[in-house]
């Protein structure tokens, strides 16, 4: 089966042209960054226990920008490699991000995508269009293109995660200002 769409934002990867790959990286991190450089206690907190926070969206992306400048290496040079997960919770749960502050991760998605970029200026037509074998959506045979299209999804992807993450921890704090104790009983009197 063939994948083209991202089942949940529908995102085309054949829409992003080899030219937009460079600029569509930076703006993507650039705007991923503002969301978590906001470093509020809605970046850092869950909105629902299985969700992760913005920061950590923002830490997942960063790990996915350095990944995909080592798969290429390998892509380059190897015939058709094949990638596995990157145990996307698994990192969450060893600990990886458990020192990542929003201001550091906001610098960390700017220095990993212009590391990327600068590779991505490196590379011919034909080193774009070799094939690797790809586990996510569906096990697939993609390209360095792909991988990099791929990038700009994640990016636009966990940007919109992490801006709905946002909207519900400021929703849940509202709530939770407006069940504040104020010091006065129900009827208004003296406690
Ligand atoms: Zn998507």
């Amino acid at each position: 089966m063939s994948v083209d769409a991202c089942p949940t934002c529908g995102f085309e990867w054949s829409r992003v042209p080899d030219e937009a790959l460079a600029s569509r990286i930076c703006s993507g991190a650039e705007r991923l960054g503002e969301v978590v450089a906001t470093g509020s206690s809605a970046v850092t907190s869950r909105p629902l226990p299985e969700v992760w926070s913005p920061l950590e969206y923002g830490a997942h992306t960063r790990d996915v920008l350095l990944l995909m400048r080592d798969r290429i290496v390998v892509a380059l040079n190897s015939e058709n490699p094949s990638f596995t997960m990157m145990h996307p919770d698994q990192r969450v749960d060893a600990g990886l991000y458990r020192n990542d502050t929003p201001s550091l991760v906001a610098s960390d998605l700017t220095t990993a995508a212009d590391l990327l970029v600068r590779f991505v200026g490196a590379l011919s037509d034909s080193d774009l269009s070799r094939p690797c074998q790809y586990v996510w959506p569906e096990p697939e045979t993609r390209s360095i293109r792909w991988m990099l299209q791929q990038v700009v999804h994640e990016l636009e992807h966990h940007t919109a995660d992490a801006n709905h993450g946002l909207a519900l921890n400021a929703n849940q704090s509202h709530i939770e200002t407006e069940l504040e104790p104020t010091g006065e009983s129900p009827s208004g009197g003296p406690t």
